[in-house]
């Protein structure tokens, strides 16, 4: 198989990492992706991966909480993510940075831009914790805000649904699946492949977007050798 792309945005999201019990991390699910992950990376694609945080904690969902407060705990749930999939990966033998865009520095370098390229072109892994800093945004921004400032290809959006339907396919069987989408249908439909800041993001920028299942893994390496998975919004 050969990569179509040289440099990709993979966003994991939280859920992804959690595995059956649907929240925390799960390690055995964590090395079943990050497998795929260095299959890729020997391949030679430059990998920057956006974790998300819905495993342990959303801002949205935290009641009579102060929003800004409980985005600030989202980040710190990305955060800790990052470290997960940062040490999974280099159990495996794969080169890891983590960056955060809110600055930890005994635990992670801040994220600096020209230092995040260089290491994709060294060959390493960048995995970025803390979404984009900022409370009221998400981690789908983070990874169009990412994907743009690193020039990557495409964003690979792994999630818990095979691609984007017109319903909710859990709970309508007719539910029917796009192959390709534009990222204006999105917005128009208010398709829930991701939010409306991350959707215009990536239209204005021009970054596509191919929305697949994690639960199979290797479909990572599917969509990074061109393979069309899942729904691509472009
Ligand atoms: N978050 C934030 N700013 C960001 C990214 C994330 O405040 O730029 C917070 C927000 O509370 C969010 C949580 O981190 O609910 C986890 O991120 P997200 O919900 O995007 O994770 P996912 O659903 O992908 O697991």
């Amino acid at each position: 198989m050969q990569p179509q792309y040289k440099r990709i945005l993979l966003k994991l999201s939280g859920e992804s990492l959690a595995g059956k019990e649907g929240h925390g991390i799960d390690f055995d699910t964590v090395m079943k992706i990050c497998g795929p992950i260095k299959a890729c990376s020997l391949m030679g694609v430059q990998i920057g991966i956006v974790v998300g945080g819905g495993n342990f904690w959303r801002g949205r969902s935290s009641g009579k909480m102060d929003r800004t407060r409980a985005d600030h705990m989202g980040m710190l749930a990305t955060a800790i993510n990052a470290l997960g999939v940062a040490d999974a990966l280099e159990q495996l033998g794969v080169q890891v940075r983590v960056q955060t865009a809110i600055t930890m520095q005994q635990i992670a370098e801040p994220y600096i831009r020209n230092r995040a390229v260089r290491h994709l072109e060294k060959g390493r892994v960048v995995v970025f914790g803390c979404g984009t800093g900022n409370p009221f945004f998400s981690t789908d921004t983070a990874a169009a805000l990412r994907a743009a400032e690193i020039d990557a290809d495409v964003i690979l959006k792994a999630t818990m649904v095979d691609g984007v339907y017109d319903s909710d396919p859990k709970t309508n069987p007719n539910a029917k699946k796009y192959e390709t989408l534009s990222f204006t249908e999105v917005l128009d439909k208010n398709l829930k492949v991701m939010d409306s800041t991350a959707a215009s993001m990536c239209r204005d920028n021009h970054i596509p977007i191919c929305v697949f299942s994690i639960e199979d893994p290797e479909n990572i390496e599917r969509a990074v050798c061109g393979e069309h998975i899942g729904t691509i919004v472009k």
